[in-house]
Formats: C-alpha cells, structure tokens, sequence
C-alpha cells in the first residue's frame, strides 16, 4: 500500500513540474495571467518531490503519525516545512536561498490562493529559475530522479534553460547523439565528429545547418574533421584537407579535394 503511495507522489510531482512549464511558456509568450498557474503548479510540485525525497529514506515517513495504532494508507501525511525539515535532520544540504525562495514561492502562493494576486512578472521569473536550478542541483547530490525520462520531450529543453544546467544539457545532447546514431545506422554517410569548440563527440549531421553538421551540445556547425564530398570528384575527404575555391568564378563555390587541386602529396602517378 505504501509503496503505492510512494509512486503516486513522485507521479502527481512530475505531472506538476509539466503542467508548471507549459504555464511558463504561455507566461512568457505573453499571458501574464499564465505565470500565476506556474507559481501553483511549481509549489505543488516541489512539495511533492521533497516528500518524495523523505520516502526514500522510509516509505512511511511521509506519514505524519508513522507509529500510530490506527495507521492507514489515508492516514496524514506530512507537509513542505516538515519535509524540509527532515532532509535537514537528515543531513542533506538545502542552501539558504533555497530555503528563501521556497518561502517567497509559498507566501506568494498564498497571496494568489487569497485573490491578493499582483506580481512582478521579472521577480517571479527569476526566483523561478533560481528555484528550479536549486531543485535540480539537489537532485543531482541526492538522488538523481532521471528527469530527462520523466520531463515531457517538449518542455524539457524549457526545463534546462531554467536549470541552467551543464551536467543536464550535456546528458541530453548525448542521448540526442545516441538516438541518430541509432536512426541512421545503415547510413554511410552518417558521422559523428569531435566538436572543438565544446570538447565532446558531439558533432551530427543536421539538415538546419550551413555545413551540413551541428554540434547537438553547443551549436557549433564547423569542424575540420568533417568529411565532406568533393565538388567535381564527389570522393568524401575531410574538410581540414580540402580548399573552399569558386571554381568557376562565377561565385560557384565549392570544396575540392586535394587529389582534383593535383596536390603532389595525394596524387600518385601509378
Ligand atoms: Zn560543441
Ligand atoms: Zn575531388
């Protein structure tokens, strides 16, 4: 039973955190009144992942009477402050300001839950990256949820700019490397390459692109490595070695392999 209840809540907290970030992007997309449902939403959500995060230490300690005779899977549960109180008592580390805006988010919940609603659009926006940031921070020390799996594909990239995140941003550009692998297998043509600006292998083919690459991390789109084919032999070579010419100056420009510029270190006379 309890474990049920256990599940319930890291579900009902994830459905919150969805629901906060659609209203965040109808916030920013104009909808002042939006920004007050992400306030709602967020605080729930929080509320609910911090018990959940009490329940991993023991599934009964969300309830607020744990030892009482009369137990049930209805019986009381806890609430934010005692939570929060026993992750502390626990010894994890929750800093300062995040035990503020956890405050500043729950007054104003109540100032919105009151019909006393009045906000400063930049202040909630920031406290809610700060929060956010702070969430995932926590998260990544204590228990690592897997939110790249739970965060709806469409928020998630929503999700990272607010968290502000290298590990995250970083995860979520591998698993997208992964996947086109995975996609293309049986394409030849299909590389992944080195990207020197970022240092990962993150380099993909991407069809938005100039040259033809992206870097799924960065948004690099250049790589000396890069095998591209060649403009009058269409032999593949790597772009380091190839020279960018308009070949027929009539600003047709294209690259061109060593072998075609009969560069004597390629060419063999056999
Ligand atoms: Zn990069
Ligand atoms: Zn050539």
């Amino acid at each position: 039973m309890t474990q049920r209840h256990k599940l319930d809540l890291l579900d009902n907290a994830i459905d919150s955190l969805n629901e906060a970030l659609t209203k965040y992007q109808q916030g920013q997309a104009g909808d002042v009144k939006a920004y007050k449902f992400c306030v709602l939403h967020l605080s729930h959500f929080l509320e609910l992942v911090l018990k959940h995060y009490v329940t991993l230490a023991h599934p009964l300690l969300v309830y607020k009477y744990p030892f009482a005779k009369d137990f049930n899977d209805e019986s009381q549960t806890i609430g934010l402050q005692e939570a929060i109180n026993f992750l502390k008592n626990e010894g994890k580390d929750l800093t300062d300001q995040f035990l503020k805006d956890l405050a500043w988010l729950k007054k104003l919940r109540n100032r919105i839950e009151h019909y006393k609603f009045d906000m400063e659009v930049a202040e909630v926006e920031a406290t809610i990256g700060r929060l956010v940031r702070a969430f995932v921070e926590f998260d990544q020390a204590h228990a690592n949820l897997e939110l790249d799996d739970l965060i709806e594909t469409g928020q998630y990239g929503l999700f990272l700019e607010l968290a502000d995140n290298y590990d995250m941003n970083l995860k979520k550009a591998e698993n997208e490397v992964e996947l086109e692998c995975r996609v293309n297998h049986d394409d030849p043509d299909f590389q992944v390459y080195h990207c020197d600006e970022c240092g990962h292998d993150t380099l993909i083919p991407n069809q938005d692109s100039e040259t033809g690459y992206r870097c799924a991390f960065c948004g690099n789109e250049d790589s000396d490595d890069m095998e591209i084919r060649c403009g009058l032999c269409d032999m593949p070579w790597s772009k380091g070695l190839m020279r960018y010419l308009d070949w027929t100056d009539e600003g047709h420009w294209m690259y061109v392999c060593p072998r075609c510029l009969h560069d004597p270190e390629y060419v063999n006379d056999d």
